[in-house]
């Protein structure tokens, strides 16, 4: 495939992780990255880091799992991204599919245990998986250091905003940077919240997430998601806990966000609830920002517009996707090279 050239706009943890593999898998594969200045603007500088195995959605639960099980693995991985392995546990109503705790069990041996109402942390109304091999991470240093290695291993960082996508007349797809037209064989937007004004109408909604840092006493929980009420949470920083509910707020614009004080009143509500022994003493401060969401759920490569046939979207689709994005980068990697080698 020597001299083909794929585009990736956004480097952010997805956009950069997925031009990274890339390079991996094929070094006669052009690749280059395009990201404006300030990278630091998007999801992945916001984001809590929580990695677990344990999903509800099997496709979901299988690349949260595999990405921890390759992070565990790789001293150069768990150094990048600053991994803490603290375990995690996620409260939900029922016992979990029996074929999902044995997926787990597969992917990341010795890990999980399930606890039934009364035997569970925290809520003696909740059923639990608990998990050993999980905890948290810095997606934003992960992203730098992938960032610097595929810069490395000859990737081509390209500063600039990627607007005019179209298909041209020879099957390439072509984009404008600042500009400047850039044409590739197949072409990947992994812009996260911005992938709907870059392509408006086709299904991609931004969605409002937001968290806060408290200072904390007594009993701080390890990682966490309730389902049933959607809080989530980990200790940290310093003797802090961080806590958040997900919100209802679609469609905003990700340069335009504004914290919600009545997500920051239902948090610290549900947080004095379930966790009776945990005392919250003061707000540090607010972690707002915007992800971008689509059906069906979860991280994957899915093709854009009709007019532009060479043209992917990778994105999450459900937020979440820093521990889904390892090893979905690897899977979706494989496919753009299978692509380029199939052309349609
Ligand atoms: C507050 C918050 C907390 C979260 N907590 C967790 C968690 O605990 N665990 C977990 O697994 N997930 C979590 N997530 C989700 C996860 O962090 C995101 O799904 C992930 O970071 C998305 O990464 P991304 O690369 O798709 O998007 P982004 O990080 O937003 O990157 C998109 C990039 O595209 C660039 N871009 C946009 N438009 C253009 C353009 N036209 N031209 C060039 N570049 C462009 C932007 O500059 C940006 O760098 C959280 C998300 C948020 C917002």
């Amino acid at each position: 495939m020597n001299g083909r050239r794929i585009g990736v706009a956004g480097a952010g943890i997805v956009g950069t992780l997925l031009a990274w593999r890339l390079r991996l898998a094929d070094r006669n594969v052009r690749v280059e990255l395009v990201d404006t200045v300030s990278s630091e603007r998007g999801a992945t500088g916001a984001s809590g880091g929580l990695v677990r195995g344990y999903d509800p959605e099997p496709r979901q639960l299988y690349l949260a799992a595999s990405s921890l099980a390759e992070l565990r693995a790789s001293r150069l991985l768990r150094a990048w991204s600053c991994y803490q392995e603290t375990g995690s546990v996620y409260l939900q109503a029922d016992s979990g599919h029996p074929a999902a705790l044995a997926e787990l069990e597969r992917l990341l041996p010795g890990s999980v245990q399930t606890r039934g109402p009364g035997e569970a942390p925290y809520l003696a109304t909740r059923h639990a998986v608990v998990e050993r091999h999980a905890g948290f991470i810095s997606p934003r240093r992960l992203r730098d250091e992938v960032l610097a290695d595929f810069v490395r291993m000859g990737g081509d960082l390209v500063h600039g905003q990627v607007g005019g996508i179209r298909a041209e007349p020879d099957g390439t797809v072509s984009w404008q940077v600042d500009g400047q037209q850039r044409r590739y064989d197949t072409g990947v937007l992994a812009t996260g919240p911005w992938t709907p004004a870059l392509l408006p109408g086709d299904g991609y909604r931004t969605k409002l997430i937001q968290y806060g840092v408290y200072e904390a006493s007594g009993t701080v929980p390890a990682p966490f998601v309730d389902e049933v009420t959607g809080l989530y949470g980990r200790p940290g920083p310093g003797n802090g806990v961080l806590l958040g509910v997900p919100s209802d707020t679609y469609d905003i614009d990700p340069a335009k966000l504004r914290p919600d004080p009545a997500l920051v009143r239902r948090t610290t509500e549900l947080a004095t609830r379930v966790f009776p022994g945990l005392g919250i003493a003061g707000l540090r401060h607010i972690v707002v920002a915007a992800d971008c969401y689509t059906a069906p759920q979860g991280l994957r490569l899915r093709p854009a517009a009709e007019a532009v046939p060479h043209l992917f979207t990778f994105t999450g689709g459900s937020g979440g996707a820093a521990k889904t994005a390892i090893a979905a980068a690897r899977q979706s990697a494989d496919s753009l090279l299978h692509h380029l080698a199939v052309p349609a």
